[in-house]
């Protein structure tokens, strides 16, 4: 099938680079639905996306297995198939390894990884009685190369490109695909945060010199929706200004 008419599911889609990634998959043509635990960001986003037709939200912590499932059943309900799932809800607690909790580390495990493969589950027995789809997970610079204070963080990134080859791997011959997009620093709320001496060195490490912006990430995003990244699975794509090599 076209882009156009695909029925896409968004994680963390209020703000940030979730958000970009709905402005992106509307763009082409497909029915969005924009899953987010701060419901109150919904109308502000809406607007912010022009408010089409071919948008909705719905309110989702990623980390209720069961819930995550109900959604991605509802959708299929209404809309009659699912085409794409981005999981991108995640979260930081920082900390350095020896004095975080285990509160911190189970939190971001369960956010950022544990989600992934409900919504991975969920999404992929109707992909695959559909003989097609794309999951994209959203790994992280963090992930690939581990980071000084994101012990939790860190693995869960890394852990989603261990997810996205499995998935991928396991779903190939029935035409459904699993690819991860691995951000650099990127200019939304999460980085927002952080203090300036923790920017400047990010940003010493950056080739390109510069923050990336959440529609970089949206656009790569876009491409592996899209049936143009038709033979591409099992992969990991890095943006991030030039840093992992
Ligand atoms: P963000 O601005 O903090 O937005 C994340 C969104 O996810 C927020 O709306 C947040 O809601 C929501 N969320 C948090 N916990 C959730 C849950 N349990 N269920 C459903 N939604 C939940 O983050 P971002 O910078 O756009 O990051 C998006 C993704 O890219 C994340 O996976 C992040 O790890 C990854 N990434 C970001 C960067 C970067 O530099 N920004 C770099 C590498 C990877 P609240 O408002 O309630 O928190």
């Amino acid at each position: 099938m076209t882009d156009a008419g695909k029925i896409a599911i968004v994680t963390g889609a209020a703000r940030g680079i979730g958000r970009e990634i709905c402005r992106e998959l509307l763009d082409a043509g497909m029915t969005v639905v924009g899953v987010d635990i701060n419901d109150a960001l919904f109308a502000e986003a809406v607007k912010a996306l022009g408010s089409p037709q071919t948008l909705e939200f719905r309110k989702l912590d990623v980390t209720d297995s069961a819930a995550f499932e109900a959604l991605v059943d509802d959708v299929v309900a209404k809309y009659g198939r699912i085409d794409v799932l981005v999981n991108n809800a995640g979260i930081t607690r920082d900390g350095l390894l020896m004095r975080m909790s285990d509160e911190d580390w189970e939190l971001v495990l369960k956010v950022n990884l544990f989600s992934a493969f409900y919504g991975t589950r969920a999404a992929a027995k109707y992909m695959v009685r559909q003989r097609g789809g794309s999951i994209i997970n959203m790994s992280s610079y963090s992930g690939r190369e581990g980071n000084r204070g994101q012990a939790n963080y860190a693995a869960s990134k890394a852990g989603m490109i261990g997810l996205t080859k499995t998935t991928a791997k396991e779903l190939a011959g029935k035409a459904v695909r699993c690819n991860a997009v691995a951000p650099g620093f990127i200019e939304t709320e999460m980085t927002a945060v952080l203090p300036q001496q923790a920017k400047d060195i990010a940003l010493s490490l950056i080739p390109m010199k510069t923050m990336g912006q959440p529609a970089d990430i949206a656009k790569a995003v876009r491409f592996l929706a899209s049936d143009d990244s038709k033979y591409i699975t099992a992969q990991v794509i890095s943006v991030d200004g030039g840093m992992h090599t």
